[in-house]
């Protein structure tokens, strides 16, 4: 590790997107040493996509990352905020599947995001590999990337360094310790095994109980089968599919399907969503994550309609992923070690957010740490101060995204959409309850997910600041 001389010392475990975001922000303060520990042999994301709102598209493009991805997408995206509006399909066009759809027990609403919609003008969308390389080429050398280096544990006292654990045997230290180590953080479970014991030893049982509740993952009820599907494969089964230009959402009872084009247009991110609510908060006793077969889930959707169809007979070599999250922690600090991103609140993606809110988290975490009044002395402040702004503005996007997975499956207020009711058919100018029910199921994904393009991420950071 490096001198002692620097103003502070920060070990980050994990250099996934969150981890990499902090690196990159405190290497702005030469006074302040950066050392990551990750556990792989050397970075390699997922082949997937990943949407970029403006909260945290305003942080890439502070530490100008902003122009290299720019290279990558072919939307430009709008930064601040928007009117919310999404585009339903067409009234007799919905009437048109639910028919079709009834018939064969299973329910289905196509959503598309109009390229033209204040929504699809803020989501910026991008390949994970190429988010990742572009965070990884900012950063300077200064800030040291130690690989196959897995966290085990962490020794913190009252005074002196933090001691870290590897797995493989060598130890290091530093002054403030950050969790960037994802949904089954090692920094997480050895904190929170901490808490519990102190709890108990403090007489509070159920305290202990709660925070005990939150160091495993719990599933969420979803399975994500994910895959990128060449552009020009998918142009050959339906030229024109939409996909191929603009962000597509298809909606249905037990499941969803979303696609949209990456890499310069070159590719279709394509992720297909299965979806049992009575299973939320339950143990997933299989691997969590693997090679899939295409019979997993194409049966769910042999009956959607033809662009579904087409998007599921190009997938190749899909991925699986039993969606777990973490339960809200009562704090995302414990002396001077501090978690981040999906360490701290791994949340459902169906606000394609959980990125969004670590690199939200890192990007103002950098700031407080870098800041000039933060020392050893003052960093109980500091990370306070990152826990009160950023805790419940985290711990809210996921309670609205566990809502959003209600909504994609046509619930409303806990209550299934009556596929039986009234829909009336357009051509009779009839207004059925049905229809209306479309419409406010509308409104309340909207209204769920405004705060995506309508907050602005500069407030939060002068929140932090001001509580320096
Ligand atoms: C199906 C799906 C779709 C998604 N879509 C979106 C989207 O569109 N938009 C969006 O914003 N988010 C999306 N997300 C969420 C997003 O992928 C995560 O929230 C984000 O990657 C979290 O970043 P992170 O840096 O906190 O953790 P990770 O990306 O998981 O990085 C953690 C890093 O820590 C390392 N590590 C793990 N354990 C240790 C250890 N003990 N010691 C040292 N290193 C360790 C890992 O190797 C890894 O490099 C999606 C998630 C899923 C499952």
């Amino acid at each position: 590790m490096p001198s002692a001389a620097k103003r502070l010392r920060v070990g980050i475990s994990g250099a996934g997107i969150g981890g990499l975001t902090l690196a990159l922000t405190l290497s702005q303060y030469p006074d302040i040493d950066v050392d990551l520990f990750e556990a792989s042999k050397s970075l390699q994301e997922v082949g997937a996509g990943v949407a970029v709102f403006p909260r945290p598209w305003k942080i890439l493009r502070l530490l100008g990352v902003d122009q290299e991805l720019l290279k990558t997408c072919d939307v430009k995206p709008k930064e601040g905020p928007g009117q919310a509006t999404r585009s339903p399909m067409p009234q007799a066009k919905v009437y048109q599947c639910l028919q079709s759809s009834i018939a064969k027990a299973i329910s289905l609403w196509a959503y598309r995001f109009r390229r033209s919609s204040p929504m699809a003008r803020s989501m910026i969308t991008l390949h994970r590999a190429e988010f990742q390389s572009a965070l990884l080429g900012r950063l300077p050398k200064t800030c040291r990337i130690h690989y196959s280096k897995r966290l085990r544990s962490f020794d913190q006292q009252q005074s002196g360094p933090i001691e870290l654990a590897f797995e493989d045997g060598s130890r290091a230290t530093c002054d403030v310790l950050v969790g960037a180590d994802g949904l089954k953080s090692a920094t997480r479970a050895a904190l929170l095994t901490e808490r519990v014991s102190w709890m108990q030893s403090q007489g509070r049982p159920d305290e202990a109980a709660d925070a005990a509740e939150c160091i495993e993952p719990w599933w969420s009820g979803q399975i994500a089968y994910r895959a990128v599907i060449p552009a020009e494969r998918l142009r050959k089964v339906s030229p024109g599919h939409p996909a191929l230009t603009q962000p597509l959402q298809y909606l249905g009872k037990r499941g969803f399907v979303m696609a949209y084009p990456i890499s310069q247009g070159k590719m279709v991110n394509f992720a297909a969503f299965t979806m049992r609510h009575d299973l939320e908060n339950t143990k997933y006793d299989a691997p969590w994550m693997g090679p899939a077969d295409k019979s997993h889930f194409a049966g769910l959707f042999a009956d959607w309609e033809p662009d579904v169809q087409a998007l599921v007979h190009c997938v190749e070599n899909p991925l699986s992923w039993a969606v777990h999250t973490v339960k809200p922690l009562r704090s995302f600090v414990c002396g001077r070690v501090v978690l981040i991103g999906d360490a701290a609140h791994a949340m459902t993606p169906q606000q394609g957010s959980g990125a969004g809110q670590a690199l939200e988290d890192a990007y103002i975490l950098g700031l407080l740490l870098g800041h000039s009044s933060t020392n050893i002395h003052t960093l109980g402040r500091s990370l306070n101060a990152f826990d009160q702004v950023r805790r419940p503005r985290a711990q809210q996007v996921a309670r609205v995204s566990r809502l959003a997975a209600r909504y994609f499956t046509f619930e409303i207020d806990g209550v299934g959409v009556d596929f039986s009711a009234d829909f009336g058919h357009p051509a009779a100018g009839s207004n059925p309850v049905g229809w209306e029910t479309l419409q406010r199921l509308h409104h309340e994904v909207v209204k769920n997910w405004e705060w995506a393009w309508n907050t602005s991420v500069d407030e939060s950071i002068q929140e932090a600041l001001s509580m320096l």
